[in-house]
């Protein structure tokens, strides 16, 4: 019998690390195959050496564990449109996930990334019509994050040095602010915070999530982010 998967949908080369990179590290200790699909190579990038990008994301996936595609939609054009729908479908039925991830599709027409919500819609829209994904998750914006208020929390403490080592790996993109250490450690304690409000540990760390669908019996255990009662 296969092992477990999850699937991880996302934009550009770097988004899936920001998301849920704790998240894809737990479930890879718990056994699961992880495959990150990035639709981008992220090479319309403002950054000086975006064509570095695709060698950084295969070093940030080994961390994890994680194997990647990176598909040659143009980044910047996303659209929920056939292209977009044809090459996530594929990877939904070569796969047959568990566990789908994808970004979080913003009510707010404005907010965040163009790509980042067409990718979401898509992939969200796909999960939800397969059979096999016993729970879909979107995860937090990067940068602009209005609307996004997050009924789902996995405990990813345990996990952090792997997901800074990852989002270490891309150099190319180390001018931007979201992706430096101190950022990304302030928003995984604040999580921490929302999620176990009167228990976390000063040096909790959590992912969060909107929960678009899960087939488990107890709720109450997944908004506290124990994976092991996930499926
Ligand atoms: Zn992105």
């Amino acid at each position: 019998m296969r092992p477990p998967c999850v699937l991880a949908v996302f934009a550009h080369p770097d988004d899936a690390e920001l998301a849920c990179g704790g998240t894809l590290a737990s479930f890879r200790d718990g056994g699961y195959d992880v495959h990150i699909l990035a639709l981008t190579d992220g090479s319309n990038s403002s950054v000086p050496r975006p064509q570095d990008r695709r060698r950084e994301a295969e070093a940030s996936a080994a961390i994890i564990g994680a194997t990647i595609t990176i598909e040659d939609l143009p980044d910047g054009e996303v659209r929920v449109a056939g292209p977009t729908f044809a090459k996530v479908e594929r990877w939904m039925r070569e796969l047959s996930p568990d566990v789908v991830i994808t970004h979080f599709t913003s009510p707010l027409p404005l907010d965040d990334h163009q790509d980042h919500h067409a990718t979401g819609l898509v992939a969200t829209t796909l999960a939800k019509r397969a059979i096999t994904p016993q729970l879909i998750i979107q995860g937090e914006p990067p940068v602009l994050n209005a609307g996004f208020t997050p009924n789902f929390f996995v405990d990813v403490s345990e996990f952090m040095p792997k997901k800074l080592a990852a989002i270490a790996q891309y150099e190319s993109e180390s001018s931007k602010p979201y992706m430096r250490e101190n950022a990304i450690i302030a928003r995984a304690t604040w999580w921490a915070r929302q999620a176990k409000v009167h228990e976390a540990a000063d040096d909790a760390c959590y992912e969060a999530y909107m929960l678009i669908k899960c087939r488990s019996t107890n709720p109450h255990m997944l908004v506290h982010g124990q994976k092991e009662k996930v499926l």
